[in-house]
């Protein structure tokens, strides 16, 4: 068992049995501080980075293998934003967005998730190398946010009625930005027939309304700990079952040294044209946004 209040920085998982309905719920602050001071991007981009960092732990958990990994890559041809990614391993977080910041400027405090991505797609993968299965599945980026496309994801391309609910927002306290999933699983975690799902399982509705009707408030309440907020929604079941929290943490995975060991294996000629006028030959992680000056010999002296 972690060291957690189940308020910050972690993901748990939930099952009603009962309903045949599994979920998950997560919360960021400090992780979310600590990955969003890197950028530096304007508020709009960070609520939207917020919400896919969330969306990534709320998926990212549902991995069984240690060892995966989920990654969230939205993209459009003329969009604003031209490429969001987000990716989770091991319960560590990291993302980063490409846009243009004069038309972001253009397009005021409050673009619409349309305004930003114009006519784009939302991939999800799930990669878990234990057992060697690598899955993707992309869905038109539509409706009111990232939440949204994520449940026509679950929905159209895997067959799974599923309700995602993200919210961020900043105060004085910083950033905090928290998401619910629920899921109707009615053959089970392992359920393979998933083609056969039945769309018409009275327990489904039920829990959808439930699990729809949390408040965003409530998703970014820092005092509100994640199983307090799914008995508040769940009160009236039976049974509702927690799961082992995940705790969440600011992780790259950029590897300097490494870098510099595979440019030491070009020829002098093409490091000194990659290299500063200093000689250094800088290697940008754009998921960290940080450039790490690497020193090489650029000539045949060595
Ligand atoms: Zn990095």
């Amino acid at each position: 068992m972690i060291e957690t209040d189940l308020k910050l920085d972690v993901a748990m998982g939930v099952t009603i049995t009962a309903r045949n309905a599994r979920g998950r719920a997560a919360r960021i602050g400090p992780a979310l501080d600590a990955i969003l001071a890197n950028h530096n991007y304007p508020p709009a981009l960070e609520t939207l980075l917020a919400e896919a960092l969330v969306l990534s732990a709320l998926l990212g958990s549902l991995l069984k293998d240690p060892s995966g990994q989920l990654t969230i890559q939205a993209q459009t041809e003329h969009g604003i934003v031209d490429l969001l990614v987000c990716d989770y391993r091991g319960g560590e977080l990291r993302g980063y967005i490409r846009h243009d910041p004069d038309r972001l400027a253009e397009a005021g405090p409050h673009p619409t998730l349309f305004s930003l991505f114009g006519k784009g797609y939302l991939a999800i993968t799930f990669d878990q190398p234990a057992n060697d299965e690598r899955y993707q599945g992309i869905v038109p980026l539509e409706g009111e946010g990232l939440g949204e496309a994520a449940q026509s994801f679950f929905s159209q391309s895997e067959q799974i009625p599923s309700i995602v609910r993200l919210a961020a927002r900043k105060d004085a306290a910083g950033w905090v930005a928290g998401g619910l999933m629920f899921q109707h699983l009615p053959e089970g975690e392992e359920g393979r027939e998933r083609l056969h799902t039945r769309l018409d399982h009275p327990e489904w509705p039920h829990v959808a309304i439930l699990a729809g009707s949390v408040k965003p408030d409530e998703l970014t309440d820092r005092g509100l700990g994640l199983d307090d907020l799914v008995w508040r929604l769940f009160h009236e079941e039976e049974e509702v079952r927690t799961l082992e929290p995940v705790a969440l943490a600011k992780g790259c995975r950029c590897d300097p040294e490494y870098v510099a060991s595979v440019i030491a294996r070009f020829p002098p000629k093409e490091r000194a044209e990659m290299a500063d006028d200093d000689g250094l030959i800088r290697v940008d992680c754009e998921f960290c946004a940080t450039s790490f000056p690497i020193s090489l010999p650029t000539s045949d002296a060595a």
